[in-house]
């Protein structure tokens, strides 16, 4: 493996160093906010010469590709399954199963962090000045709140007139939507004229997720600066938002796991919970250490033939599938950290724009990449649709390693509950096909092997 995202060449791994920008950003800026106060002179320059630039360049470097990256991936994706008209039934019953499950993580996600309100868990004081920093201008909130709340204008402009308006605007519904007809298109014309435009699209991900891969060098620095902009100006208690924050993401991950999926396996499946995650365990404990269902995809099918016995014609097209566009820790994790970083800018969202907010968690979270913060990038897009200050992202980025591990062991969770599914709804698989010895050794690979961002984004081929 060439080096990767996990290991940012010298020796230290990339997330030490971005969790070190984290730790050094903040206690500086706590000490400058404590000792020297945010309102003098030295703080302020260093936060308009130095730490603001950073973290603003860091930022526009991830902006930069969420157009690109939205459209080719998602109409990748759907071009991708043009195949799935010549294996019918099983296709649409995995898709239906991938949105459904992503759907009730989402909405999971939204009910644990509406309760819980990490975003809220600073002092009044805090969140005025919070406020005060980042309030964008008044009118512009005012147009945005009005443009995202929910109604049947929101279906009708889902219709893009103008994909290209919508990507200078940064309206991704519309250009999901977009992509979505261009992809479907792709299937039905003539197949050697579509596969320039498949080609093209390939390489246009291949050359934004490289991008993304160069960005995040500049994460250390980026979250450093983000950071000390942040707790220079509101001092300590904004960390409390971050504790709460990371406790309630794991608490609704773990949740999701341990009762809907459990519940899924129990009922649909007809198989015992504890046996299906004990058989399961190395493709989990590959998730939680590469952080990426791509490079977790040999893994995962060789843990659904050999310790589940799940055919190879349905393991292999649904988990390809599954890998890239079942993310049921995604959406949770995306639908949360909207919301939190809504309570926190004082952001007030109704509950149609909840729901929207639920809609594109499912939806970005089927575009996203299956590598290491792949959906960082599409949190950024939906950040800016709710006119949330993208600074947001420096709170939660500093902390994103364990989420992101952990996010992808239920992604992968997620990819083989739905393969168990689907060979049990076709009637090619039960309970009782479960080899009694386990195939594929269950014990938990090495840190050492994990392959970060895979060199090549694994081929979706549900064919293949
Ligand atoms: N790392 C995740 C995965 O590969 C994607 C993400 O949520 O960033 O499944």
């Amino acid at each position: 493996m060439a080096e990767s995202i996990g290991n940012s060449g010298k020796g230290m791994k990339l997330h030490t160093k971005i969790l070190l920008g984290l730790g050094l950003g903040a206690t500086l800026g706590v000490l400058a906010n404590t000792l020297l106060g945010s309102g003098h002179p030295a703080v302020q320059n260093i936060n308009t010469y130095v730490a603001g630039p950073i973290g603003q360049i860091f930022l526009r470097l991830l902006f930069m590709i969420v157009i690109p990256l939205v459209f080719a991936s998602i109409a990748l994706g759907v071009a991708g399954l043009g195949d799935i008209r010549r294996i019918g039934r099983v296709g649409g019953k995995a898709i239906g199963y991938f949105l459904v499950s992503t759907a009730v993580a989402a909405t999971l996600g939204l009910i644990v962090v509406s309760f819980v309100r990490p975003g809220e868990r600073i002092d009044a004081a805090t969140r005025t000045r919070l406020l005060e920093t980042y309030a964008t201008d008044a009118a512009s909130r005012v147009e945005a709140a009005q443009t995202s709340s929910f109604g049947i204008e929101t279906l009708v402009n889902i219709v893009t007139r103008n994909p290209f308006k919508s990507a200078v605007d940064l309206d991704l519904l519309g250009l999901i939507f977009f992509a979505f007809m261009f992809g479907a298109a792709l299937t039905l014309i003539a197949a050697h004229r579509a596969k320039p435009m498949i080609q093209f699209l390939e390489a246009v991900n291949d050359v934004v997720i490289k991008i993304v891969e160069i960005a995040m060098k500049l994460a250390p620095y980026g979250v450093a600066g983000l950071i000390f902009g942040v707790t220079s100006r509101l001092g300590i208690n904004i960390l409390q938002l971050l504790a709460w924050y990371v406790v309630a993401v794991l608490g609704a991950l773990i949740f999701h796991v341990v009762v809907n999926i459990s519940l899924i396996i129990r009922f649909l499946v007809g198989m015992s919970p504890l046996k299906f995650f004990s058989r399961i365990r190395s493709a989990l404990v590959t998730a939680f250490s590469t952080s990426s269902s791509s490079a977790t995809l040999p893994t995962a099918l060789a843990t659904a033939e050999q310790n589940l016995g799940i055919p190879p014609s349905i393991a292999g097209f649904v988990l390809p599938l599954g890998s890239t566009m079942c993310m049921n820790g995604t959406a949770l994790f995306e639908g949360m950290t909207v919301i939190t970083l809504a309570q926190a800018f004082g952001v007030d969202l109704s509950l149609g724009q909840m729901v929207v907010v639920m809609i594109m968690s499912v939806l970005t979270a089927v575009g996203a990449a299956g590598v290491p913060g792949g959906s960082i990038p599409l949190l950024v897009g939906i950040l800016f649709m709710f006119n949330i200050p993208p600074e947001g992202i420096a709170l939660i980025l500093g902390v994103d390693r364990i989420l992101d591990m952990a996010r992808t062991t239920v992604n992968v969770c997620g990819d083989l509950s739905a393969t168990a599914f689907v060979a049990r709804s076709e009637g090619v698989w039960n309970a009782s096909m479960v080899p009694a010895v386990a195939g594929l050794d269950t014990s938990a690979p090495s840190l050492d092997d994990s392959p970060g961002w895979p060199k090549e984004p694994v081929a979706v081929d549900p064919v293949g």
